[in-house]
């Protein structure tokens, strides 16, 4: 049986200043050998027999699309990396195959997985290539305690540097509201850590959390514990960012994405997207809705209510 891959699409993306068409692929792996991450609910897009054949079913599959694409981005809810979950074989297949096609490479990796041989492995190759790290928050505390990640700033600093010192590209992951962080803490949050990673991250992707099915995050949602952050939040930490940032608000409008009054979502999440593609700041000016205010009192007095305020929709 030939194994299709979770999710092919095509997207915009920014290039070297430009917009260009990109191919996103997720493959169904083995999946994350830490699975621990409190916010995580990938495991549903993983299977524990997933082959090498597959693996490749997976890829020719999409590879169908790849027609007129100058980035492609390979997704495995996993680390491209770790050998275990995808042989050293698939990825050298998937060099060769976009080999002379492509502009740039992206695919994602816990920090564990890089080393010197890894970095080669990337340099080696004839297009740019850019690895994205979740690190979440530059804060050890926080990633060790509200998220569970399991490595530290340090593992990040040292897979960061030896990816530029091999000319690879760096994308760090900064999750907007961690479990356990008001309103106001969490945008504070993404903003240090964006501004700890300057130097070290080539860009950031800015990752509101949004409420995964089987996650602990869920269960504290479901009692009224948890509520994904608002769309004025990601805009906040946006127009902060020090570097190069993008942010993709997964799920927004829905209450298990992030969202604001459900009357400005779609607006705001469209200027959130137009800032990804341009960085350009003034797309936030035109942004108005009286949940604006709401948004203000919710960021203030979270911080002493500690459990989330305005949980439904006003
Ligand atoms: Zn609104």
């Amino acid at each position: 049986m030939v194994l299709k891959p979770v999710a092919v699409w095509i997207e915009k993306e920014r290039l070297n200043g430009n917009i260009v068409r990109c191919l996103t692929i997720i493959l169904r792996s083995r999946g994350c050998y830490w699975n621990r991450c409190l916010m995580c609910g990938y495991k549903k897009d993983t299977s524990k027999d997933v082959t090498l054949k597959d693996l490749i079913d997976q890829f020719n599959f999409a590879l169908k699309r790849l027609s007129g694409v100058d980035v492609v981005k390979i997704f495995t809810s996993g680390s491209f990396f770790d050998s275990k979950e995808i042989p050293k074989e698939f990825r050298s297949f998937v060099y060769d195959a976009l080999t002379g096609k492509i502009r740039k490479l992206i695919v994602e990796s816990r920090p564990e997985f890089i080393n010197e041989e890894t970095a080669e492995e990337l340099s080696s190759l004839e297009f740019e290539t850019e690895v994205g790290i979740g690190l979440e928050t530059a804060d050890d505390f926080i990633r060790e305690h509200c998220i569970n990640k399991g490595f530290s700033f340090e593992d990040f600093k040292r897979s960061a540097k030896i990816l530029k010192s091999h000319c690879v590209k760096v994308k760090a992951y900064i999750l907007l509201k961690p479990p356990f962080l008001s309103e106001g803490e969490a945008i504070r949050d993404a903003i240090r850590s964006i501004k700890a990673v300057k130097g070290l991250a080539d860009v950031v992707s800015v990752n509101p959390t949004n409420v995964q099915s089987g996650t602990y995050v869920e269960k504290l949602w479901f009692k009224g514990l948890y509520r994904p952050p608002w769309l004025w939040s990601a805009v906040e930490v946006l127009r902060n960012a020090e570097i190069d940032a993008i942010c993709d608000p997964v799920a927004y409008g829905k209450a298990r994405g992030p969202h604001n009054c459900g009357r400005c979502d779609r607006d705001v999440a469209r200027a959130i997207r137009e800032y990804s593609l341009t960085q350009d700041a003034s797309v936030f000016d035109g942004l108005n809705c009286s949940c604006f205010k709401l948004w203000e009192r919710v960021v203030e007095l979270e911080d002493y209510s500690r459990i989330p305020l305005a949980l439904i929709h006003v």
